[in-house]
């Protein structure tokens, strides 16, 4: 049976200050958003688990964020944050590496300089992970994505997740940066894409991956920006090449999940 996975959701306990990101035009998500809620969204659409990503950047958030998932059966993985520019970074790591659930690091990127994925002590941190069977997840916006495939070309053996598809500029309509960006990045066979649902507006996604994004015609412009919510799933409810994170199953770690 296939198993439909949401492959990226959040939850946090709303406050200001350490939510000031949550801008006016997002004023309906200025509200918590906690596991019994999203369970129930989950069932109802027939989805049987979830990757539950990052928000604020502390070790404090990731150890909060296991925890939900050790109490939620249903949050199949947590793609966590730790300081990948830190010297005590794999003892951070090493601290995690017991509990199966941490399957992928993110840092929000998209509010740093521009070169930050190329800097020495960030390119340091990433080249740990692989040890630790963890997924970058790139959370940057479409002006990026020359340097993430700079970025990507250093690790041709870590699995890279591309979170929003880097922020297509939907409003503006200017597709070329982008499409040129996602077409340099398809090239890379260790790099997968997450989609966003954008309800009703786009046709399915016909296969997962970057890679595969451009099998559609690009002047098609933005069709492949809003597809199933956690897009390596078919809106038609195949599991589409499996999640890149290393999800355990039930009891196993299980390998057509990566
Ligand atoms: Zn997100």
């Amino acid at each position: 049976m296939a198993m439909h996975i949401d492959a990226h959701q959040h939850f946090w306990i709303y406050n200001q200050r350490e939510y000031g990101w949550i801008d006016e035009p997002m004023a309906s998500i200025r509200r918590d958003f906690l596991p019994a809620e999203l369970k129930s969204q989950l069932e109802k659409n027939g989805f049987h688990g979830s990757v539950l990503v990052q928000v604020r950047q502390t070790l404090d958030e990731t150890r909060w964020l296991l925890e939900l998932a050790e109490n939620n059966p249903f949050i199949l993985g947590v793609v966590g944050w730790a300081d990948l520019r830190s010297p005590r970074l794999r003892a951070e790591l090493e601290s995690f590496a017991g509990n199966p659930k941490l399957v992928g690091i993110r840092h929000i990127v998209q509010s740093e300089p521009d070169d930050f994925l190329l800097q020495p002590d960030f390119l340091r941190g990433i080249s740990i992970l692989e040890e630790f069977d963890l997924v970058y997840d790139i959370l940057i916006y479409t002006k990026h994505l020359p340097i993430a495939a700079e970025f990507v070309r250093r690790f041709p053996r870590q699995r890279f997740v591309l979170d929003h598809l880097a922020k297509p500029p939907i409003k503006s309509g200017s597709v070329d940066l982008w499409a040129r960006g996602m077409r340099e990045l398809a090239s890379f066979p260790n790099v997968y894409a997450m989609a966003d649902l954008e309800a009703g507006r786009y046709p399915a996604l016909p296969r997962c991956g970057v890679r595969m994004l451009w099998a559609q015609p690009v002047d098609d412009r933005f069709r492949l920006a809003g597809v199933h919510r956690g897009g390596f799933v078919h809106a038609g409810g195949e599991p589409c090449g499996g999640l890149p994170y290393s999800v355990r199953n039930g009891g196993t770690r299980s390998g057509s999940w990566r």
